[in-house]
């Protein structure tokens, strides 16, 4: 990017609107007391960083922002974004510095930034830095996310600053100090639908035009020719069509999908009030920012990216004198999302294929669900566990855990019950449920055993539930860091029930109903 587009190129203080350029060189600004917090070997590895490295005090600065790598031009990236709906403007890289870029062992391309190292030509009117709190979340959940199977940016680090960051976690008019942090993140690229928007939106053509070409030329090398970025829209968009569908899947609410916060390589990126289902709400948002319209809630997702792609093609239009293949792009997104869903919820109720009418059978879960309050994730997992084992002769698809469940289903999903009494009044459509479910397995021609091994592999033992990730940082900002570290272990393999570590499998308790961090988060972070 440095080197194929324009930028401003010596560092300057101050925020600013940055016309014309693509970025701003931007140094890091040094932190008091860093201590590394985690760093996960397996990314490291892949960058060939060796344990002497990774234990060196000259790698802690380069990760705290204290060191930046010799001769390396450090620079801010400049995008704009719809938020929530509305053009935003100018937004930038606020609190994010691209250290440089580093061929992993594979020779893959690895672009290294710092999230939280202090201010930049596009932080506004905020700092520049980042808390523990939030910094650790982004930390365990891109990992998570990763051995989910879901594509995201990577982590390389997490350190702890020892400067205090003053935030008002609420915005309730209560600011105060809280512990510090950095995270540094790997993708091969950061770029975002509102790197593209923002030139667009200023009439810059040509910084446009070499954006696009740029973008085309170092990651989507494959694609030349007359309709080269005719492709590449087509693929932004089916990229995102299939994330959308894996978000679905695993329960993912990101909370804040502006425009700024879609990447063109369909990745997870921008870690910041999302959070995991826990019953089963299709209506739920972890953003209490977002409550009054609830535009960024888990059903709505697939939505949302579609039009936030719309978005995308209209800053793209003055490249295409056809608007046909924009049209065509956003088509390849429906089909993508739809054929990706498809085959999602096939193998989530263990399915060989998707029917047409299978579409009502989920929407029926759904309704039972949420009727009567049960854990999204517990509940397939259970499942899984019922369709396990011989159809009981003449039974119609009927196995012993579902003809179990079919006459008590309150003990069967006991574990993924939050209000049993509720469950109890709603037996009956739960009961419904599960009869349509075995009739539909009837019909249905794998062994069970195969349609369980497929049911495992989709639907995870454990996701990054954000009172999982409280615990970890309520310990970290005491200084322990081993729950933090048995966190991450037990989410390395979250398809494997890992007997020992039942409690992070857990429904969320009580206590965390109700508490900010769990239940409520803001874009204070
Ligand atoms: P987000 O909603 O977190 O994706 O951020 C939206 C915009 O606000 C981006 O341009 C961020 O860089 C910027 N931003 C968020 N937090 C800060 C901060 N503490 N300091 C500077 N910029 C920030
Ligand atoms: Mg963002």
């Amino acid at each position: 990017m440095v080197s194929e587009l324009p930028g401003e190129a010596e560092p300057r203080p101050g925020t600013r609107d940055v016309r014309g350029m693509a970025w701003s060189a931007t140094v890091p600004t040094p932190v008091a007391a860093p201590r590394l917090l985690a760093f996960p070997l397996a990314m490291a590895d892949e960058l060939g960083l060796d344990a002497a490295t990774l234990g060196s005090p000259s790698f802690l600065d380069l990760m705290a922002g204290n060191a930046v790598p010799p001769g390396a031009t450090t620079v801010a990236t400049n995008y704009g974004g719809h938020q929530f709906g509305h053009w935003a403007g100018q937004l930038g890289d606020g609190r994010a510095l691209l250290l440089g870029e580093a061929a992993g062992r594979d020779g893959r391309r690895w672009e290294i930034q710092l999230k939280g190292a202090g201010p930049t030509p596009y932080s506004r009117r905020a700092d520049g830095r980042a808390v523990l709190r939030s910094s650790l979340r982004e930390y365990v959940a891109s990992e998570a996310m990763h051995a989910l199977g879901v594509p995201t940016t990577r982590v390389l680090s997490l350190v702890a600053t020892g400067d205090a960051v003053v935030r008002d976690i609420l915005y309730a008019g209560d600011p105060k100090p809280e512990p510090g942090a950095i995270v540094c993140r790997v993708a091969p690229s950061f770029l975002r639908f509102g790197h593209y928007e923002l030139p667009a939106s200023r009439g810059e053509r040509d910084l446009l035009e070499r954006l696009v070409d740029h973008t085309l030329r170092t990651h989507f090398p494959a694609m030349v020719g007359p309709n080269a970025r005719a492709d590449w829209f087509a693929e932004v968009a089916r990229r995102t069509g299939v994330l959308m569908a894996h978000w679905m899947r695993v329960g993912f609410v990101h909370g804040v999908m502006n425009t700024d916060n879609l990447s063109v390589l369909g990745l997870t990126i921008d870690y910041g009030p999302f959070g995991f289902l826990d019953d089963a709400d299709p209506h739920w948002t972890p953003n209490t920012t977002d409550l009054p319209g609830r535009r960024y809630r888990y059903a709505a997702q697939p939505q949302v990216a579609h039009w936030n792609l719309s978005a995308l093609a209209s800053a793209l239009a003055p490249l295409f004198p056809d608007a046909a293949p924009l049209t065509a792009g956003m088509n390849a997104y429906v089909e993508a999302f739809q054929s990706a869903q498809a085959r999602m919820w096939a193998d989530k109720l263990g399915l060989a294929e998707w029917r047409e009418d299978d579409a009502a059978l989920v929407s029926g879960l759904f309704g039972a669900l949420q009727a009567a309050e049960v854990d999204f994730t517990l509940f397939f997992r259970t499942l899984g566990g019922l369709v396990a084992g011989p159809v009981v002769a003449g039974g119609d698809g009927v196995t012993p855990g579902i003809a179990a469940a079919l006459a008590d289903p309150v003990a069967a999903l006991a574990p993924a019950l939050y209000d049993r009494a509720k469950a109890e009044r709603e037996a009956a459509t739960l009961i419904d449920w599960l009869a349509r479910y075995a009739a539909r397995l009837a019909s249905d021609p794998q062994p069970a055993d195969v349609r369980r091994a497929r049911m495992d592999a989709t639907n995870p033992w454990i996701v990054p539930r954000n009172w999982l990730l409280q615990q970890a940082i309520d310990a970290a900002e005491q200084g322990d860091t081993a729950e933090l570290q048995a966190l991450l272990d037990v989410l390395q393999r979250p398809y494997e029930a890992q007997p020992g570590a039942g409690r992070f499998a857990a429904r969320r308790p009580e206590w965390a109903r109700d508490r900010p961090g769990c239940s409520a988060l803001s874009c204070s972070s």
